[in-house]
């Protein structure tokens, strides 16, 4: 480790994202969706790749922003583009979270938190999840100083959600500072906190593009809230850089907010193949707890989590397993196509047959 390297770069322990392989694999490690981005979206990459791309972006990428407060029921001055959410969210760690006081954040939820706390020197008070694995939301409310409160709604990797009326008793409770709900897979069977923001002016609901609209590759997250909040995160990010996204991915992500019949038959083939999938892992003695994400956490009585990973990546499917004690027996695994299902589960009935 290098002296000159900076205290706070030295204790950094980098997030390390899902494998993503070079040879041919059933990828179902790092939750994409199975299925091609709205057809829109390749007629806007023909368009833009020609003149467009000599210019600057808008700094205030008002088309898709626009676009992103139609499809969203708030104002345009309520809505924040970055790069991925997991920019959106470091954003968000900068303007909220850094007062002398912890982050009150969930045992078992994105490891990415942990990351950026530490970057930006913010202590995490860390709450355990309950007996059925949920996010224990009086915990996390409970009275004392704090910096914030930050849930991932469905939360990663368990994929439980919590409901609307739920959410609302958290932000009753929690006035003082910012309350940040990562809605990265909100639209798999989850209720958005959208509906909330024009009440609670503390709340902050963050998205992404990468999952239920199919755009991991272009790196397109979001931010709601209140018109104080996301001035806040403007300031962030005009110290930063003040060109918010590139040109073509405001265009591409405006073509994937236009096509609703395609995100709704997207989303509502992941579902389907997601009750599928867990009735049959349940058949070979899995335990899978309920999701709401495109994604399934599941272990299974007999046989170790990095035992059955090794053994489905020998049969060409890759999937997510995590070495943390309080996840080392489980397997994530993302909802591909049926034909990709079909794939895992003769794998794994070879595996604990
Ligand atoms: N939040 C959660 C809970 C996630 O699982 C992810 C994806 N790994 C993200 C945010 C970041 O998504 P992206 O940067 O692709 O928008």
């Amino acid at each position: 480790m290098s002296q000159l390297w900076s205290p706070a770069v030295r204790s950094l322990t980098p997030y390390v994202p899902g494998e993503q392989p070079t040879e041919r694999l059933i990828k179902l490690n790092t939750n994409e969706n199975p299925y091609p981005p709205a057809p829109g979206v390749a007629q806007a990459l023909r368009d833009y790749a020609t003149d467009h791309l000599r210019l600057y972006p808008d700094p205030a990428s008002r088309a898709l922003r626009q676009t992103l407060a139609e499809t969203m029921g708030v104002g345009i001055e309520q809505t924040f583009v970055g790069n991925g959410s997991d920019e959106v969210l470091a954003f968000a760690f900068q303007a909220f979270f850094c007062h002398a006081a912890p982050l009150d954040v969930p045992d078992i939820t994105y490891s990415f938190y942990p990351v950026y706390a530490r970057l930006y020197g913010i202590e995490l008070r860390k709450h355990a999840l309950d007996d059925d694995w949920q996010v224990d939301l009086d915990a996390l409310s409970a009275s004392g100083e704090r910096s914030g409160v930050i849930l991932a709604n469905p939360n990663a990797p368990t994929g439980h959600a919590h409901s609307l009326q739920a959410l609302e008793a958290l932000l009753e409770r929690v006035t003082d500072r910012v309350v940040l709900i990562d809605e990265a897979y909100v639209d798999f069977g989850a209720e958005s906190a959208v509906a909330l923001v024009e009440r609670y002016p503390n709340l902050l609901v963050t998205g992404t593009f990468s999952k239920s609209r199919s755009l991991a590759g272009l790196r397109l997250g979001y931010a709601i809230g209140a018109v104080e909040l996301i001035d806040a995160l403007e300031r962030v990010k005009d110290s930063f850089n003040s060109y918010p996204v590139d040109r073509l991915a405001s265009a591409v992500g405006i073509a994937a907010l236009e096509d609703k019949a395609h995100f709704d038959a997207c989303r509502n083939n992941v579902m389907a193949t997601r009750e599928r999938t867990v009735s049959r892992l349940e058949a070979l003695g899995f335990s899978v707890l309920p999701s709401k994400a495109n994604f399934v956490l599941a272990q299974h009585p007999r046989f170790e989590g990095a035992q059955l990973f090794a053994g489905l990546r020998e049969r060409g499917i890759l999937v997510r397993h995590f070495n943390t004690p309080a996840l080392a027996n489980f397997l994530r695994i993302t909802i591909g196509t049926d034909d990709e299902m079909d794939g895992l589960v003769e794998a794994l009935k070879a595996l604990c047959g």
